[in-house]
């Protein structure tokens, strides 16, 4: 029955990696003349952060803040990162370290 083109649920919001400002747009932004409803896509080119005046670019979408996909999404990222990151540097570095040694070795061992 609603005519409501736009469903504030479905709409991203988006945090600023500069300064961790989150742009809702439920809320909208009043310093610049944004309408509360407006989606982030939907911005200004020239729309800057309210907090550090980072461009659009520098922001990320974080998904919908009152939905737990968002929330869901966000975790998954930060578990990603933070666990693949440390184990992959550990095999790289104790790989190139066990391969060295073994060569080693072997040269010594020829003599
Ligand atoms: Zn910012």
């Amino acid at each position: 029955m609603s005519t409501e083109a736009i469903d504030p649920k479905t709409l991203d919001s988006y945090e600023c990696g500069a300064c961790g400002y989150v742009y809702e747009p439920n809320r909208g932004d009043n310093t610049q003349d944004v309408a509360a409803g407006t989606a982030f896509e939907d911005l200004s080119e020239n729309w800057r952060c309210p907090v550090c005046n980072a461009r659009k670019p520098r922001f990320s979408n974080i998904g919908s803040i009152n939905s737990p996909s968002g929330f869901k999404e966000n975790l998954k990222y930060g578990f990603g990162v933070n666990t693949l990151t440390p184990g992959q540097k550990n095999l790289l570095i104790f790989g190139a370290l066990g391969l060295g040694v073994l060569f080693f070795l072997s040269l010594y061992g020829l003599h």
